[in-house]
This record gives structure tokens, sequence and C-alpha cells, in this order.
């Protein structure tokens, strides 16, 4: 399973931690995650015992920051999450059959098309999409139900939480990726972009 320690994740990783702790469960650690994010890797090993493995890219930001001339999420956010979200997540799953994540059909139009199983292209694999039906509102009915940890954050404005240079919090009643590469019309890292059998994406 792959989790960015959303709230969705979140409710995933206690599922699992019930019916089976030793499920492989990573996160993709671009480095430019909020320290909240990364305080609540800890959170989740305490509460349940599960060691949610950082995936990383090769090069350090320091070292990818050298390469490039500075960092890229400001003006190359496509070429930014592809180099430290989709090639490390590609490396990790080699040999795996298939993936689960907490992605909602409400959240972007992409997700819209999701099924809760199916196959996906883009990693060569099944992709399990557990919570894919539920509203906002269940999964925080879920997580206050079970004492579940979440990212301080969400409490503070930000309903949806990526890297920190991309991720903004957002007024109320706005739409909870609003925050997200603000500014543009980035909406997704790429991840859970469609992508159908001739390689073409939507
Ligand atoms: S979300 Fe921003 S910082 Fe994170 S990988 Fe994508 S562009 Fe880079």
């Amino acid at each position: 399973m792959a989790t960015a320690f959303g709230a969705e994740g979140c409710c995933i990783i206690q599922m699992l931690a019930e019916i089976d702790p030793m499920v492989r469960v990573f996160n993709l650690e671009t480095g430019y995650q909020f320290p909240e994010t990364l305080e609540l890797r800890e959170k989740i090993l305490k509460r349940y015992g599960i060691e949610v493995e950082y995936v990383r890219a090769e090069l350090t930001v320091a070292e990818y920051e050298k390469e490039h001339g500075g960092p890229l999420w400001g003006s190359r956010s496509d070429q930014c999450c592809h180099d430290r979200k989709i090639v490390p997540l590609r490396r990790a799953v080699v040999g795996y059959d298939a993936w689960i994540s907490a992605i909602r059909n409400d959240q972007t139009p992409d997700r819209a098309q999701a099924s809760l199983i199916g196959w996906d292209n883009k990693f060569r694999m099944v992709k399990v999409n557990p919570l894919l039906h539920w509203t906002k509102k269940d999964v925080w009915a879920y997580i206050m139900k079970h004492d579940i940890p979440y990212n301080p954050l969400h409490d503070m404005g930000y309903p949806s939480i990526g890297c920190q240079p991309c991720t903004r919090p957002v007024a109320d009643g706005s739409n909870d990726r609003a925050g997200r590469w603000s500014g543009t019309v980035k909406k997704e890292c790429g991840l859970h972009v469609m992508e159908y059998a001739d390689g073409s994406g939507i």
C-alpha cells in the first residue's frame, strides 16, 4: 500500500493493522514533505507497530537541486513529481502484482473514473482502491470512531496534504484539492492519472 499519510490512508492503515499488519506499506518520501507528515509516520509506528517504509528518489533533494540549478517544483512541477514520485514508485513495486491506494472518486476527474479493483496500466499491476466510494464525511467518521492518528495540518486548513512547497491551506468550503499546486491547473502528481493500454492519458 502506498500512502502519503492522508486521512484516507490512515483509515486503510487502521484496517490493515486489523486484517494483516504484515502488508508492505510505503510512503514516497520526496524530501519535500511537511515535518508533521513525517511525524505521523512515527505515531503510526507507535500505535500499530507498522513501520511505513520510505521510498526515495535516487538523488537527495540537495543533489537533485544542484543537478537542476535549483528546485523544479515552482517551474517544472510535472518533472519534479515524475522524478521524485513516479520513478521511485515504479522501482518500489517491481515484483508485486497489486497495490492499494486510498483515493476517493469524488476528489478529481481522474479518480472519478477509477475502479474499486482494476488494471493500472501505468504501473503494470492491479490497483485496489478500497475507499473509492467513501465520502469525506465517511473518512472522518471512521477516524473519530477508531481514534486514528492523523496529520494535525488537517485541523489547520489543509484538507489535502502533499509536499510542503506545493501545498497551501484553503478557505472553508473550497475544493479539497484547491491548495495543491495552487495557482496552476495541476491537481494530480500523476500517480493516479489514468493511462490507457495505448499509453495515452486523459
Ligand atoms: S508535489 Fe511538488 S515538491 Fe513534491 S514531487 Fe511534486 S512538484 Fe516536487
